[in-house]
């Protein structure tokens, strides 16, 4: 009889490679992570781990890699139902011709809920496990995620005209205190600040998101200079670029996650590292709409936290983390004119770790520690596709498709088994979608 006491734990997950992101560019081979009470408990060698624990559940993964969950650091999730609605147009053309006046007539509570419902189910699927949301209606977007255990950041609307959310300035304001109070606590949900852009919200506005944002210490979540015209733009009407303006506002600190960044100057990148901006990079999105390049490499060697988003699937059109990051590690190489530029490591750094630190979320997420909230995704490499497996963490960013994403899970709790989603009924997810679509075709053609 052996005298060997066993550490009980809820989940023991095995994988042939853990990929823990932190420390940086190591890979463990044959290791196990044990979880307990949703929280990461150890990282340790499989046998060790075998002699050490014994868990209420063990997933035995050899041809895996476990990564931390991928956080899509900028979205507009309801728009999911948007997908391919209008494409290959300019920028305001799309926007202003198609996307508004669709939007115009379908926005409201069920098309938020529903869009979002969807995206969750695709997110999971492709090794996501965290989003930082921006769209109008946080309420139900706080309420969806949280209904199906899924961690976001949800973004409190501000834009200068009335809409179906809130119809003056100070409506605006007073539905995101209350939105913000209703989830401040929440271990899942959090709120950020949504000013639309600089150029759909005005001085007074900028003031007021700085002055509630300092207050209850929450970030700003911000398109910042999307496009050339947007610069123009601002120097016409403010004679100073968006960034300058935003300065002079006091909004340029740690905690502005700007998004896009295609026009940025030396001394802009500089501005954003000295201040602490973080910066998302969402290349599809910028590629599609033929918005610019965002000097992703200068900006993460200049200093700058440097994370990805797929922006809205209206204009992307996916939410799949694993094909972003491959743009951006390679699109980061053609501006930089530097085939060493993002490098494969420091791409899945800036999809994980990156995304969490952007928004606020990395004592809790991003890597693989102790200590640190379970959100963990297998990716299975046994796959032809990513065979010979030379370079685990080259295989993830250069070869890999999401549909090899295995296992999820959130703060400890499954939600994708063996690619098959854990408590999600994804005929009817499907059946809602089609759903829409008749009825977005039926006010096109209106
Ligand atoms: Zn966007």
């Amino acid at each position: 009889m052996s005298d060997r006491t066993f550490e009980a734990c809820d989940l023991l997950i095995e994988a042939g490679f853990v990929v823990p992101v932190v420390p940086h560019g190591v890979v463990l081979e044959d290791h196990a992570v044990a979880v307990t009470a949703g929280r990461i408990v150890a990282i340790l060698p499989l046998a060790e781990a075998r002699m050490r624990f014994a868990p209420r559940e063990t997933v035995s993964r050899p041809d895996a890699a476990l990564i931390p969950g991928m956080v899509n650091a900028h979205t507009h999730n309801p728009m999911t139902l948007l997908r391919g609605v209008a494409d290959d147009l300019p920028l305001k053309v799309w926007l202003q011709q198609h996307i508004w006046p669709i939007e115009g007539a379908v926005i409201g509570p069920d098309f938020v809920a529903d869009g979002i419902t969807l995206a969750i189910a695709e997110m999971l699927r492709g090794g996501t496990t965290c989003v930082n949301e921006n769209y109008f209606f946080p309420d139900v977007q706080a309420a969806t995620y949280k209904r199906h255990g899924f961690r976001a950041r949800v973004g409190l609307p501000v834009i200068d005209f009335p809409t179906a959310w809130a119809a003056s300035d100070d409506e605006y304001f007073e539905k995101a205190g209350e939105v913000h109070d209703q989830w401040r606590d929440d271990a899942l949900i959090a709120t950020a600040f949504a000013p639309h852009a600089p150029y759909t919200v005005n001085d007074a506005n900028f003031e007021r998101v700085r002055m509630l944002s300092d207050q209850l210490d929450v970030p700003v979540h911000l398109h910042l200079h999307e496009t050339a015209q947007e610069v123009e733009q601002s120097l016409e009407k403010h004679g100073q670029r968006p960034i300058a303006r935003l300065d002079r506002l006091g909004l340029v600190n740690d905690r502005l996650i700007a998004i896009h960044m295609t026009q940025l100057t030396e001394a802009e990148i500089h501005l954003c590292a000295e201040r602490g901006v973080s910066v998302v990079h969402c290349p599809e999105s910028n590629l599609k709409l033929a918005s610019g390049f965002c000097p992703a490499c200068a900006l993460e060697h200049a200093g700058v936290t440097l994370a990805v988003g797929t922006d809205g699937c209206a204009s992307n059109n996916d939410l799949d983390m694993f094909s972003e990051t491959r743009t951006a590690a390679l699109l980061a190489k053609a501006v930089a004119q530097d085939a060493a530029a993002l490098d494969a490591f420091s791409a899945l750094r800036a999809a994980t770790l990156g995304g969490a630190k952007a928004i606020g979320f990395d004592d809790r997420i991003g890597s693989i520690e102790p200590g640190k909230e379970a959100d963990l995704v297998c990716v299975d490499l046994s796959a032809l596709e990513t065979q010979p497996l030379h370079h685990v963490v080259s295989q993830l960013i250069y070869a890999t498709g999401r549909q090899q994403v295995s296992d999820v899970w959130i703060a400890g709790k499954a939600k994708l088994r063996q690619r098959v989603l854990v408590e999600m009924d994804i005929d009817g997810v499907i059946a809602n979608a089609r759903q829409w679509r008749e009825r977005i075709a039926g006010i096109r053609l209106s």
